[in-house]
């Protein structure tokens, strides 16, 4: 008996996003267990959910309570100043803010209404982007730097990408919160990573620092780097914990931050920077050799990043009023 109609459906759309179990698994898994998986790839990347939100709100309210719980507390003992101590907390306010715009905000959604604006702002550079092509799905005009999200099932102006985190397109309009957003999630990891090593760092430099211990052998020894491991990680295992799980957030977001700052400043967005390399001229596609991409849409530094700020549409309306 073969899938259910349901199941097969969703399998021809798993299909068409791409999502195949490899066939080494495809041996050893079970194929319920394969349509589940594909199932809840496709729900979790290809569908708008809340999964991710949610998993963001839970995982950012553990470190803080954390936070509140051990290390404020330590560290007020050891006289750290309040001012540094309160800093997490005024970076969370701000990244809660710019989080939750970042999820609501519309990313630049194209329409009937609009599409006509949106043509006019940027140049088609006959690359990537072709004049007078128009979107399957929503049959409007595609304008210069676009793309039809296909998560959300909408035409996005100056599409960036599709955050599962924020369960949103992130487009011209929404750019900026996005980045502030981002700016602040990774000063508060570092925040965090840096008040839990100055406490663990403090403590073994007032309690531990030049004392000895008896090792299994008898033999009185001085306390090492591996010892101080080991004992901090036994006496404060949630804090030790955290440290590493922030600096392994830290590397990883001020890595993700830098990149989103380069696209910012270059005045490319991810989907372009991704397609640069694969730009075909649409009007010569039996030519072999690839047409080199080459941004035309970077006005120099301080104007790109104005055009994060203040979306180029926004620009043009207010010169025309
Ligand atoms: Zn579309
Ligand atoms: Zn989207």
């Amino acid at each position: 008996m073969g899938p259910p109609e349901a199941w097969r459906r969703a399998l021809k759309s798993q299909t068409r996003c791409g999502w195949r179990v490899p066939a080494v698994f495809s041996y050893i898994i079970p194929e319920c267990l394969q349509r589940a998986m594909l199932r809840l790839l496709h729900y979790l990347f290809h569908t708008r959910n809340y999964t991710f939100i949610i998993l963001h709100l839970v995982l950012q309210g553990m470190i803080y309570i954390e936070y509140t719980w051990e290390i404020l507390g330590y560290c007020q003992e050891l006289e750290v100043s309040l001012y540094y101590l309160l800093q997490p907390y005024l970076l969370l306010i701000v990244n809660l803010v710019f989080f939750t715009l970042s999820c609501v905000s519309n990313p630049g959604t194209i329409t009937k209404e609009n599409e006509s604006l949106f043509l006019q702002i940027y140049e088609f550079d006959e690359v990537m982007f072709p004049k007078d092509t128009r979107c399957s799905t929503c049959d409007l005009r595609k304008p210069a730097r676009s793309k039809h999200c296909s998560v959300c099932n909408r035409c996005v102006h100056r599409f960036d990408h599709h955050c599962v985190w924020v369960s949103n397109c992130i487009g011209a309009w929404n750019a900026r919160y996005f980045l502030i957003y981002l700016l602040t999630l990774t000063a508060s990891a570092v925040t965090m990573a840096v008040m839990s090593t100055v406490f663990l760092v403090q403590l073994v430099w007032s309690d531990l620092y030049l004392e000895t211990y008896v090792d299994d052998l008898g033999h009185l020894r001085v306390i090492d780097i591996i010892f101080l491991i080991q004992y901090l990680f036994l006496t404060f295992p949630r804090i030790v914990s955290m440290l590493g799980f922030v600096v392994v957030l830290s590397i990883l977001l001020g890595g993700y931050l830098c990149f989103a700052l380069y696209l910012a400043a270059t005045n490319q967005t991810t989907n372009e920077w991704y397609r640069g390399d694969q730009a075909w001229c649409q009007h010569c596609p039996h030519v072999a050799k690839p047409w080199i991409y080459r941004n035309i849409h970077s006005h120099g530094f301080w104007s790109n990043l104005r055009e994060i700020f203040v979306p180029a549409a926004a620009q043009v309306e207010r010169k025309k009023k």
